[in-house]
């Protein structure tokens, strides 16, 4: 049996109760089909189309032409249908199931938002229409930028990034342009907590600052004295989540924000948990300068499988004059974008650059305002507490069979550590696996760092009682196996998966991107 170097199997393994069944002749099981890659399936010589070659029509290509065929795997039309939809349905979806992946945001989509993305006003736009033109996009983004402003109680956002991260960027982007400004360019070291999401660390170094690390207290939060200890006047400003990572408010937040512009720093917040709080805390409030908002989390946009995201970011006073161009402007009854740097100081502003090709994502914009207005206040503030609830029902019904990471209330996600699993020799790893076995997709694992075997559920406001304990039983019956010792149900786990256990590392570390032909003697062969 080859085995990776955790001595875990690598290949499927036929020994826990896979049943006898499982090589079918077809490759099938069941109803999930087996499908090749499209590469394999087709053949340049089939065509789901049948057009005659053109003729009478002179080539405009100079000769540039291409001789040899193009090599792309021609598929009937029902073909090329099964194949992507066999694919998709080897997909976990949030349309599927419970999809309990901590820091994320997996919640429901609903439907009503995507109708509104494809209004044909929003959605058969193109980003260099005239600008007349496209006065109800303009009119929507400047609302939704509004509400946004509300909801944080800040007076400037920039709307162009399209990622958490990206908005990440934009934010540390504006503070060095800051610093800059106030001929500060010597404070380059930033403040990021150990728990921090990695792109934290990233973006700093991305922008030329070095990263100086905050350990966590015993309760998982940010050490304050730690934290005082490194203020200075070489610092930057810190970068903070909140609730952080960890699940957990910061208690500190508004001495962390004195504290920090007291020794000339800015506060970036990492706002991608906004939806823990929104509608019961305003960012602004607690002297945040800078905080991304994902809007593809908190105001369920769809995200994942590199779906768009979108990551408008909120600045401070202190920061707007230096937020990015482009941005909308109202004019009496119309309105503007402006596009160029050189407009902008006319308002008396002094952007740090631009950030994107055009103007965001606008579909993103849609559903989320979308989002906005069919939820009203009360009903954003009722999906942060129900987010919540829903955090603290996994952690009250889980804590007698797992190990919860820190005592007390949690805030929208449930974080347990793999002290449970203690002498059972089974892991963190192969308990997730084990969940995909019984049809869940596996909460995220060994993250925050800063908790050994970290498992972390967030299932969001949207999951139902009757939900959330179909998936507590579940837990709570791994959790009791892998106790009494059934240690073989995890090792092969998953079993009932189209893939088994894969060897991720490699799979991470030497990728096969690229599909080559089979040599002809691989095709004699066969
Ligand atoms: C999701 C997340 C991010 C990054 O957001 P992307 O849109 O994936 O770039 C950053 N920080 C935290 C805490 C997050 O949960």
């Amino acid at each position: 049996m080859s085995m990776n170097n955790q001595g875990r199997p690598s290949r499927p393994v036929h020994t826990y109760d896979a049943g006898a069944y499982e090589d079918t002749f077809s490759g099938s099981r069941g109803l999930d089909q087996a499908e090749p890659l499209i590469f394999e399936r087709g053949h340049f010589d089939n065509t789901g189309v049948d057009l005659d070659e053109p003729k009478g029509t002179p080539t405009r290509l100079a000769g540039l032409d291409r001789e040899g065929e193009i090599g792309f795997p021609g598929l009937s039309e029902p073909e090329a249908m099964r194949h992507y939809v066999r694919l998709s349905r080897k997909n976990y979806a949030i349309d599927l199931g419970l999809y309990p992946l901590g820091s994320c945001t997996m919640k429901h989509n609903p439907r009503l938002n995507e109708k509104m993305a494809r209004l044909p006003g929003f959605g058969d736009i193109h980003p260099l229409q005239p600008q007349s033109t496209v006065q109800g996009a303009f009119e929507l983004i400047g609302e939704l930028a509004h509400w946004l402003m509300t909801l944080t109680g800040t007076p400037a956002v920039a709307m162009s990034p399209k990622a958490g991260a990206h908005g990440e960027l934009c934010g540390m982007m504006a503070i060095r342009a800051a610093l800059d400004a106030r001929g500060e360019k010597h404070r380059r070291r930033v403040l990021v907590p150990e728990s921090a999401h990695g792109t934290n660390p990233a973006t700093a170094v991305q922008c030329g600052f070095t990263v100086d690390e905050i350990p966590a207290n015993e309760g998982g939060r940010v050490d304050m004295e730690a934290f005082k200890a490194k203020l200075g006047d070489d610092v930057a400003g810190i970068m903070l989540t909140n609730p952080n990572t960890c699940g957990l408010f910061e208690r500190d937040i508004k001495e962390i924000a004195d504290l920090i512009h007291e020794a000339g720093g800015y506060f970036y917040c990492d706002g991608a948990n906004f939806n823990a709080i929104v509608g019961r805390v305003r960012p602004g409030d607690l002297g945040i300068d800078a905080m991304h908002i994902n809007l593809h989390k908190t105001f369920s946009t769809p995200h994942g499988g590199g779906g768009p995201g979108s990551g408008p970011t909120v600045f401070s006073e202190a920061l707007a004059p230096y937020a990015p161009v482009p941005y909308v402007k109202q004019n009496g009854d119309s309105w503007t974008m402006i596009e160029h740097e050189g407009e902008a100081r006319e308002d008396g502003t002094d952007p740090f650059g631009r950030m994107t090709a055009f103007h965001g994502n606008m579909g993103m914009f849609t559903r989320a305002l979308s989002y906005m207005m069919s939820h009203g206040s009360d009903g954003l503030k009722q999906a942060a507490e129900d987010a919540v609830l829903n955090a603290n029902y996994i952690q009250a019904r889980l804590s007698h069979v797992m190990t919860q990471a820190f005592e007390g209330t949690c805030m929208h996600e449930a974080l347990f550590d793999d002290r449970f699993l203690k002498d059972t020799g089974v892991s963190t790893l192969d308990f997730a696996k084990a969940m995909i076995d019984e049809g869940y997709h596996p909460m995220t694992m060994y993250f925050p760092l800063v908790v050994h075997g970290a498992m972390l559920i967030e299932p969001t406001e949207t999951e139902s009682r009757a939900s959330l304990d179909r998936f507590c039983d579940t837990l709570e019956g791994l959790a009791l196996a892998a106790k009494a010792g059934e240690k073989d149900r995890f090792m092969a786990a998953p079993v009932h998966a189209p893939a088994k256990r894969l060897d991720e590392t490699r799979a991470a570390r030497s990728p096969i991107l690229r599909w080559t032909p089979p040599t002809d003697e691989q095709v004699a062969a066969e």
